[in-house]
């Protein structure tokens, strides 16, 4: 008896999933795929500043840019919703560590439903902001110079070095633009420039105690897949399309990168296509001038306004079936 209820049970379920879902498919045409929902995340923020330049941190300049970015969308696409996953010198969510203002800013970026997340972040080469002094040999002068006692005394030559503290540059400059790091396999991703051999040349968020998504834990390969099958290729064009504007306004490109690194792990939590965006060098003196300046920041303002606009305008091109 209770077997026959199950199977009448089930077999109405299959009826209701039947009337359901096919016929809306071919009725109805697929809405309109476009950006409704922008969260904007300035790196950063707070008890964590970032990356230090001679005169400015890395939170300073990311809110500042990302404020200005989100005011010239508002005046552009006033029916755009953006959220920030902060909007003042705090961590994001006011919370007490790094990891959980990570947390926050992908449970703020998924909650509030958002169609794409941009973070904005400066760069650093890990060493000292501006340069540094070097010790190095700038001379070797011969002279002699006996050793031993008695029989076994003989003379020697030996070298005097001279040396000077020569001012190293930070020379490291450009723009990156970052995307999750999917599935290595994939043609796409191949075709993105690797950086894991450069780790000591980058931003270090490695501070952070958050442990990378483990791959083999069913839920977040699900997640994983999910993320590479329909939010990779559209963050990977919004990156292509940023660093464009970038080489356009004269800026130098260090390319779209991938990582898989807990720095960018927002960016692979987040249920949306999702780009960072390193606007610049804060540790290269004539960049951290650039990136701290009007004209700086309006370039860079105007720059991701641009590929925003493209972004938007190609995804409304497409129907949602059709956007791959
Ligand atoms: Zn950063």
């Amino acid at each position: 008896m209770k077997r026959t209820l199950l199977v009448i049970a089930v077999f109405s379920f299959c009826i209701f999933l039947v009337s359901f879902s096919p016929k809306n498919k071919n009725s109805t045409t697929p809405p309109k795929a476009t950006v409704k929902t922008l969260i904007i995340d300035p790196g950063h923020g707070g008890i964590d500043p970032g990356a230090k330049g001679l005169f400015s941190t890395e939170a300073e300049v990311s809110l500042s840019v990302a404020l200005k970015f989100g005011k010239a969308l508002e005046n552009e696409f006033p029916d755009l919703k953006i959220v920030y996953t902060r909007t003042e010198d705090i961590m994001a969510g006011n919370k007490r560590t790094k990891d959980e203002g990570l947390r926050y800013r992908a449970d703020l970026a998924n909650t509030s439903g958002g169609d794409l997340f941009i973070a904005i972040h400066c760069n650093s080469a890990g060493r000292r902001p501006g340069g540094w002094y070097e010790k190095v040999v700038t001379g070797k002068t011969p002279y002699k110079k006996t050793v031993g006692k008695g029989k076994k005394k003989k003379t020697v030559t030996a070298y005097r070095y001279s040396y000077a503290n020569v001012w190293k540059e930070n020379v490291a400059h450009g723009t990156e633009t970052y995307i999750w790091a999917v599935n290595k396999n994939d043609d796409k991703v191949n075709s993105v420039n690797r950086n894991e051999d450069n780790y000591g040349e980058l931003e270090t968020d490695s501070t952070t105690t958050l442990t990378l998504p483990d791959p083999s834990d069913p839920a977040e390969k699900a997640r994983m897949l999910i993320y590479a099958q329909q939010y990779f290729r559209k963050s990977l064009n919004l990156a292509d399309m940023i660093e464009k504007e970038f080489v356009e306004t004269g800026r130098v490109s260090r390319g779209v990168k991938q990582r898989n690194h807990t720095g960018i792990w927002v960016l692979q939590a987040t249920g949306m296509p999702s780009v960072l965006v390193e606007i610049g060098f804060i540790s290269n003196k004539e960049e951290e001038e650039y990136i701290n300046s009007d004209k700086g920041q309006n370039e860079i303002v105007d720059d991701l306004v641009n590929a925003f606009r493209s972004y938007k305008q190609k995804l409304e091109s497409k129907t949602v079936n059709a956007s791959r």
